[in-house]
C-alpha cells in the first residue's frame, strides 16, 4: 500500500504521458465532465459519472483495421499503451466483461492489442455518482475486487493506494508515492469500503424482474409499452459500458484501394438483425427492447459475468440518457411492478 498526494497527481500524469497515452476526467470550457487524453488545463479530480464509459479505449465507436492501397493490404489496428486514470469500479468491470466477451472464441485482436498493455486505475467511489448508481445490486462497485492495476481510495489530501498487480506495483515505485503501514492502511480502506457500501442504495427490483424473466411469465405488454416510446437512437447502447455490438464496413475508394471499418452497432436499430434477404427476425421495436433487456438480465453468458449478477455493472448511464426514460432501471421497475403483481 502506499500513498499520494492529490497535488502531485496532474505532474505524475504527465510524467506517465512519455510512456503512456494516458487518458483522464477533465472538464469542458461548458462545465461538461469528460473522460479523455490528459490535459493539465481541463484535469480535475472533482468529477462525477462521465457520459461515455471507458470501453472506447479497448473497442472505438469507429476504427479502421485495415487498409488496401494498390492492391497491398496493411493492418492498420493500432497497439494501444493506455493509462486510464480514476475510472469507476463499475466501468472497469464494464472492461473485463467486453474483453471476456471478445476472447471467448479466440482472441480479438484489434481488442487484445489495445487492451494487453493498458493500465487501469481506478477511483473507488465513496458513495453514488448520483441518483441512477445501483453497482452495489449488481456486484460492480463502489470499489473493484479485481480488473485494475491501481485502486484509490480518497482519504482527503491524499489517496490511499492499493496495488492490483505486478504492473500496478512497478508504477508505484516512482517519488510520487510514500508508503504506509499495511495494518494502518488496511484498517481505513475496510472504514471507507463500510460506508461507501452503505451509501449506494440497493434495488430490489432488480431481482424481482430477473425472477419474472427467469419464471417466463410474458412481459409482452411492458415491451410494447415501452417499445412504443423508444425512438431508436441507441444512446442506450452507446453509453454502456458492457455493449459489444458492432458493424463491419468496406468503404472502397477506388478498385484497388479502401478501408475495412469497424464501428459500434446497436442491437435496438432496426438493421442490426435485418437478414440480406430482408427478414429480420426482431421486426418490431418492442421485440429489440425485449431483446436488449433479456440479454441483459437473462441471456448474459456466465464466463463473461465475472462475479457479477447479470451483463449489466448498474453504473445507470442508460438511465442518465435515454431521451425517453427506457433506462434498465425503468425497466425492471416497470416488470416487478406490472407483471410481479
Ligand atoms: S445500467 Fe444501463 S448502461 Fe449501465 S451497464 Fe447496465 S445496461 Fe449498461
Ligand atoms: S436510449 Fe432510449 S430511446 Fe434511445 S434506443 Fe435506447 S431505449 Fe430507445
Amino acid at each position: 500500500m502506499k500513498l499520494l498526494a492529490k497535488k502531485d497527481v496532474p505532474e505524475l500524469l504527465q510524467a506517465w504521458s512519455q510512456r503512456y497515452e494516458v487518458l483522464s476526467p477533465g472538464t469542458t470550457e461548458q462545465a461538461d465532465c469528460i473522460f479523455g487524453a490528459f490535459s493539465r488545463d481541463s484535469f480535475t479530480l472533482s468529477y462525477r459519472k462521465p457520459p461515455m464509459p471507458p470501453k472506447a479505449a479497448l473497442l472505438p465507436p469507429s476504427q479502421v483495421i485495415f487498409t488496401i492501397e494498390n492492391g497491398r493490404y496493411a493492418d492498420a489496428a493500432s497497439a494501444g499503451r493506455t493509462l486510464l486514470f480514476g475510472i469507476r469500479a463499475c466501468d472497469a468491470m464494464g472492461i473485463l466483461q467486453a474483453k471476456s466477451f471478445f476472447q471467448r472464441d479466440g482472441s480479438d485482436s484489434y481488442v487484445s492489442r489495445r487492451s494487453d498493455e493498458s493500465v487501469i486505475i481506478v477511483n473507488a467511489c465513496s458513495g453514488p455518482q448520483n441518483e441512477t448508481c445501483f453497482c452495489t445490486t449488481m456486484h460492480s462497485g463502489p470499489y473493484a475486487d479485481r480488473g485494475f492495476d491501481l485502486q484509490l481510495y480518497d482519504m482527503g489530501e491524499t489517496f490511499l493506494v492499493e496495488e492490483g498487480s505486478a504492473r500496478g506495483a512497478e508504477l508505484t515505485g516512482s517519488q510520487f508515492f510514500f508508503a504506509i503501514g499495511d495494518a494502518e492502511a488496511a484498517g481505513r480502506i475496510r472504514t471507507f469500503r463500510q460506508k461507501a457500501q452503505k451509501a449506494i442504495p440497493s434495488v430490489p427490483e432488480v431481482a424481482r424482474a430477473m425472477n419474472i424473466l427467469k419464471a417466463g411469465p410474458s412481459c409482452d405488454s411492458v415491451w410494447e409499452r415501452l417499445g412504443k416510446k423508444c425512438i431508436m437512437c441507441g444512446g442506450c447502447a452507446y453509453v454502456c459500458p458492457t455493449c459489444t455490438c458492432f458493424t463491419v464496413a468496406d468503404r472502397v475508394h477506388t478498385a484497388m484501394n479502401g478501408q475495412r471499418i469497424r464501428s459500434w452497432d446497436a442491437c435496438l436499430f432496426s438493421g442490426f438483425t435485418r437478414e440480406a434477404s430482408g427478414h429480420n427476425p426482431r421486426p418490431t421495436q418492442a421485440s429489440r427492447l425485449k431483446r436488449r433487456h433479456e440479454h441483459k438480465l437473462l441471456y448474459y453468458n456466465k464466463i463473461d459475468t465475472q462475479a457479477m449478477v447479470c451483463g449489466c455493472v448498474g453504473c445507470g448511464r442508460c438511465s442518465d440518457y435515454c431521451p425517453v426514460h427506457i433506462g434498465t432501471l425503468e425497466v425492471v421497475k416497470s416488470i416487478a411492478e406490472q407483471v410481479g403483481q
